[in-house]
C-alpha cells in the first residue's frame, strides 16, 4: 500500500541561527516567476554569464575562473579540494566544527588507497597534517607560520571564519605564510563572503576560495555555492588533474561560460542547471552589489556589537568576534542547559542554535537581521526564552539598554 502524505507546509520561522538567513522577498520572487526554460536557453545562459560578472565584483578578484557550484556550501568546498590528490601533502588549520569537516574531506581525497582502506571515514593520511587550535581561539599568523615553515607542505587550507565556534581566523597572515614558504594557500569563506568587507585579490597566498548560498550571499533557495580560483590553482588542476567530472573546477566552469582560460560569449553544457536557481542568484548577487560590501559589513557590525551588549547585560559571556553570529556561555546558574534553552526556543519559532561540537554554547545569528526592530526582536525572545529557565533577567532593563546603546551609536556615527 502507498501512503501519500498530507501537503508539506513548512512555517515561518525567525532564523536566527549562524544559517541560512532570511531569504529576501526578492530572491524567493525571481525563484518562483522564473518560466520554464531549459539549461541552455540564451537568457539562462545570459543569467549565469551575469551572475559571473557580478560574482567577480562582490569578491574583488580578476579571477576567471570564479562562478557557483550547484549545492550547499560543502558542494564548493568539495569542488574546492578536488585538486588534493592521494599523497598530497597538506597542513589542515582547524578551530571548530566546519572546518573540522573541511580537515576530514581533506584526509579523504589525499589518503592513498591503502590509507583509506585501514579507516574508510574517518582516514589518517601521513601525508596530512591537522593542526587543531582549541574552540573558541582564532588560527593566527604566528601558527599557520610556525607549521608552514616546519612542514613545507603543497597545500595549506584555513576557514576564514569559523562559524562553529563563531572566530575569525588571520588571512593576511595566512596568507603571507602561505607565498612566504610556497604553498598554495585553500580558504573555506562559507560564512565570510557577504558579511565582511574583503577582496581575494588582496590575498596572493591563496589560490582558491569557496563560499556557499544561504549565509552572507543570502540565496537559500538551493542555488549556487560561490567559488574563486587563481591561474596558479587552474593550472594545477591542468596539470595533475582531479578524480570528480561534476565538481571538476575547470569543466564545472565551462557552463558559466569560461573555456579555456577565457570568457566565452556563452556557456557548454556541463550538467542541467535550473532557471529559478539561476534566476534567484541573480536577483541575491544584486541585491548585494545594491547594498554594497563595506555598507553591508558596517552594519553587521553596528548590529552585532547591539545584540552583543544585551547578551552581556543579561549574564551571558560572549566568545565569538565574527560579525554575523554571537557564540556565548549561558549565566553560571544556567549553564549545562544550552540545549534546553535552545530546543525550547526553536519550539516557538525562534531558530536559535547550540554549537554542534564540543563544548556546548549557544549561537545567535543575525543574517538579514539588520535593524534595530529586528536585533530588539531577538532580544526579547532570548530573554523571555532565559527567564522561563529562571535567569530572572530584567526585560525592561534589557529593552532599555538596547534602546539607549543604539541612539549612543546613531549619535556617534
Ligand atoms: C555553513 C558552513 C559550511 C557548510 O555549508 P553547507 O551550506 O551547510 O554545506 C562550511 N563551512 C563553514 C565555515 C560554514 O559556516
Amino acid at each position: 500500500m502507498t501512503n501519500i502524505f498530507p501537503e508539506l507546509l513548512i512555517p515561518e520561522t525567525l532564523a536566527a541561527g549562524p544559517g541560512p538567513g532570511n531569504t529576501d522577498p526578492r530572491v524567493l520572487a525571481a525563484f518562483s516567476n522564473a518560466g520554464l526554460a531549459d539549461h541552455m536557453q540564451a537568457d539562462v545562459l545570459r543569467g549565469m554569464i551575469e551572475c559571473k560578472m557580478m560574482l567577480r565584483a562582490i569578491w574583488g578578484t580578476k579571477n576567471v575562473y570564479t562562478y557557483g557550484v550547484g549545492g550547499t556550501g560543502f558542494s564548493g568546498l568539495d569542488c574546492l579540494l578536488s585538486a588534493i590528490l592521494p599523497g598530497d601533502t597538506v597542513v589542515a588549520f582547524t578551530n571548530g566544527t566546519f572546518s573540522g569537516i573541511d580537515a576530514l574531506t581533506i584526509r579523504m581525497k589525499a589518503a592513498t588507497r591503502e590509507e583509506l582502506r585501514a579507516n574508510p571515514m574517518d582516514p589518517k593520511p601521513a601525508s596530512v597534517t591537522v593542526v587543531t587550535v582549541p574552540h573558541g581561539q582564532s588560527v593566527t599568523e604566528e601558527i599557520v607560520e610556525r607549521v608552514l615553515a616546519e612542514k613545507k607542505p603543497k597545500w595549506a587550507f584555513m576557514a576564514h571564519w569559523e562559524t562553529g565556534s563563531g572566530r575569525i581566523n588571520d588571512l593576511k597572515g595566512f596568507s603571507d605564510a602561505c607565498l612566504r614558504h610556497g604553498a598554495l594557500g585553500l580558504i573555506d569563506a562559507v560564512s565570510s563572503l557577504g558579511v565582511d568587507d574583503f577582496s581575494i585579490d588582496d590575498y596572493p597566498g591563496v589560490v582558491g576560495w569557496a563560499s556557499c548560498p544561504q549565509k552572507g550571499v543570502l540565496c537559500l533557495p538551493l542555488t549556487y555555492a560561490p567559488v574563486s580560483f587563481s591561474d596558479r590553482y587552474i593550472e594545477e588542476v591542468r596539470t595533475s588533474g582531479c578524480q570528480t567530472y561534476v565538481h571538476h573546477p575547470i569543466l564545472e566552469a565551462r557552463h558559466w561560460g569560461i573555456i579555456d582560460g577565457k570568457d566565452a560569449a556563452a556557456g557548454a553544457y556541463h550538467r542541467t542547471h535550473s532557471g529559478y536557481a539561476v534566476a534567484a542568484f541573480h536577483e541575491a548577487l544584486r541585491i548585494n552589489l545594491q547594498q554594497g560590501r563595506a555598507a553591508k559589513a558596517r552594519d553587521y557590525a553596528h548590529h552585532e556589537q547591539a545584540l552583543r551588549q544585551a547578551v552581556t547585560a543579561m549574564g551571558c559571556e560572549v566568545t565569538s568576534n565574527m560579525t554575523s553570529l554571537v557564540v556565548l556561555n549561558l549565566p553560571k546558574e544556567l549553564a549545562g542547559r544550552e540545549k534546553e534553552l535552545v530546543q525550547a526556543c526553536r519550539a516557538k519559532g525562534f531558530g536559535i542554535w547550540p554549537t554542534l561540537s564540543e563544548p556546548v554554547q549557544v549561537r545567535i545569528g543575525i543574517l538579514n537581521q539588520l535593524s534595530e526592530a529586528a536585533i530588539t526582536d531577538i532580544v526579547g525572545r532570548f530573554a523571555v526564552a532565559m527567564n522561563d529557565m529562571g535567569a530572572g533577567v530584567n526585560t525592561e532593563e534589557i529593552t532599555e539598554g538596547l534602546r539607549h546603546h543604539y541612539k549612543m551609536t546613531m549619535a556617534a556615527e
